[in-house]
């Protein structure tokens, strides 16, 4: 497809189908092969695979890079940090996503780096804890504290102090944030969530623009092994061909439920950034309240993860990976693609029977 002048709607549908040949399929077919015939791209399963392209296509195309796939989000976040120097420091968000976290401060327990965990949307924290550090690791907006970071501001100080900078796009997608264009030499996705969007996939992604990054990353995950199922990209890039469609609907819902829930005198501080599809809520009952109101929903599913067309939410508390600095009544709620009123009705059935 011809690149820059299409609409991000437009390469959602069309980037990474194979090409146009009479009988041919429309799709990328599911290519199940761990040999492959010599002389192409791959000759191995675990080098490369047909199916893997045509999600990395797309997902290229829509971040203005070039996309490699693994076998989950952590494992894209693990090759990367892989390229660290060794006791390199590394500065991160505070409240990341915890399993981005929880290997940070594992790997510099054991000396391997320095981790420098600050506040992603205090600009001047971030700027004075980049100097001397090898990587920047940018969550916005984060998981579940939904902060916003100044991403052109602090890339473009990290790069100055001569760090690489990683933006972990999970929330935001390549449609409401661009980390490339922003000053980011790295996109980290977890696909499991808004990419795939039903569910049902775990996948993770890394971009890039630069072509010697992209071939240690291609190098790596090789040698790593963290290498993705070709059905797990199948269904991502068929998740991807509806994504702007989904997203503006779930964001959509997600606007409304968020100014009926700040009016609502049994909830306290709820946030949402203007764009995505995560609320987070605080409920003035505390961590009880709260678990009975996840746990009592009818329509909204009580479980975590999120991104799917489908409702979800919990406590994050409830994991005790999850820092003591997110509140204990903190409730994170993925926006699904239903009617907003029946979901409004449940949360109002949901309140009402908790209080
Ligand atoms: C879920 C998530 C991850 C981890 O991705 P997996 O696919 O579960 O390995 C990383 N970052 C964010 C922001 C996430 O929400």
């Amino acid at each position: 497809m011809h690149g820059h002048d299409l609409s991000p709607s437009t390469l959602a549908v069309g980037a990474g189908r194979p090409d146009r040949v009479p009988g041919g399929p429309l799709n990328a077919p599911i290519t199940l092969a761990s040999a492959l015939v010599p002389g192409g791209a791959s000759e191995y399963g675990r080098h490369g695979n047909p199916t893997w392209d045509s999600f990395e296509t797309v997902l290229g195309a829509l971040e203005g890079g070039r996309a490699l796939a693994f076998a989950s989000g952590i494992a894209a976040t693990t090759a990367l940090i892989d390229l660290v120097p060794l006791h390199a420091a590394v500065v991160a968000p505070r409240h990341a996503y915890y399993g981005t976290v929880a290997q940070l401060m594992e790997r510099d327990r054991r000396g391997q780096i320095e981790l420098r965990l600050v506040d992603i949307d205090n600009t001047q924290q971030v700027i004075q804890a980049c100097q001397g550090a090898a990587m920047l690791w940018i969550e916005s907006p984060t998981n579940p504290a939904l902060e916003i970071a100044d991403i052109e501001t602090i890339a473009r100080a990290a790069t100055t102090a001569g760090a690489a900078v990683a933006v972990d796009n999970t929330f935001a997608t390549p449609l409401r944030q661009r980390p490339l264009d922003l000053g980011a030499d790295f996109v980290v996705h977890s696909a499991s969530k808004l990419l795939s969007g039903h569910g049902d996939v775990i996948l993770g992604a890394i971009v890039t623009d630069d072509d010697r990054a992209y071939a240690a990353l291609e190098k790596r995950r090789t040698m790593l092994g963290a290498i993705p199922g070709a059905l797990e990209t199948f269904l991502a890039a068929r998740g991807i061909r509806t994504l702007h469609v989904r997203l503006d609907r779930a964001e959509a819902n997600a606007r409304e439920l968020h100014r009926r829930l700040s009016a609502s005198d049994q909830i306290s501080h709820s946030r949402y950034p203007g764009f995505g599809t995560i609320i987070a809520f605080e409920v003035v009952g505390g961590a009880v309240i709260a678990q009975k109101i996840t746990e009592q929903s009818d329509i909204i599913t009580y479980a975590t993860s999120l991104g799917g067309v489908e409702s979800t939410w919990e406590r994050r508390r409830r994991h005790p990976g999850e820092p003591e600095s997110v509140p204990e009544g903190l409730i994170r709620f993925s926006v699904g693609i239903e009617d907003v009123e029946d979901l409004w009705n449940d949360i109002q059935n949901v309140l009402a029977s908790v209080s």
